[in-house]
């Protein structure tokens, strides 16, 4: 398990996470037009995971005012790897107002090449990618709460900590595998399969025959 950080309302000024940001959110619940964004969780891959609090007004926060993680969210020169970024980026959208582009996402990527399983849950990734058995218990306890529990933080910090190392792996298999280029394109996609899911396109989705 690595270091913790938390900060609350914002990233840090000075801090330089890299070219590729791992970021995990964690929200009032799995609707993200609904549910507020509580958490958001960054690593560089250095085994330190930053965790910000976004702090609603009705809490004495200061809501979405945070330039230094937005300004990250949306810099085109840092790309930003989630594990199921269809979420994660309609949770930001809605509860920051901004894009987050360009993405990788491992579950994407997992889905891709390992075509002989049908577990791609981060679990499964920790376990057969990275050799770490991850704890999803805290998943579903109250992300809204003032003040987190220690264990809250260590199952949000151990969601982004081991995605670089999966997704070195992940990328190995596209490239093997020579669907790379097809992942690529679907990453491209996800911020607008995002908003989709923010309009009400998600069920029935916009993309089945059904009507
Ligand atoms: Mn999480």
């Amino acid at each position: 398990m690595g270091a913790i950080q938390l900060h609350k309302h914002d990233l840090p000024a000075a801090l330089d996470l890299g070219p590729i940001v791992a970021i995990d959110t964690e929200t009032m619940g799995l609707r993200p037009h609904r549910d507020r964004l509580c958490l958001v969780q960054l690593s560089s891959g250095d085994g330190t995971a930053h965790l910000v609090q976004i702090i609603p007004p009705s809490m004495g926060g200061k809501g979405a005012d945070c330039p230094n993680l937005k300004a990250l969210l949306t810099n085109p020169q840092v790309v930003k790897l989630f594990h199921f970024a269809r979420f994660d980026i309609a949770a930001l959208e809605n509860g920051l107002g901004v894009v987050t582009a360009p993405v990788i996402c491992t579950k994407i990527a997992s889905k891709l090449v390992r075509t002989y399983t049908d577990r791609h849950g981060l679990k499964d990734l920790c376990r057969d990618l990275a050799g770490v058995e991850i704890s999803k218990q805290q998943q579903t306890s109250d992300w809204g709460a003032a003040d987190l529990t220690p264990e809250q933080l260590t199952y949000a910090a151990s969601d982004v900590l081991y995605l670089h190392v999966i997704w070195t792996k992940l990328k190995a298999l596209l490239l093997r595998e020579n669907r790379l280029e097809v992942a690529q394109a679907a990453y491209a996609f996800l911020p607008t399969r995002a908003k989709l899911d923010l309009l009400g396109f998600d069920a029935p989705d916009l993309f089945s025959h059904e009507s």
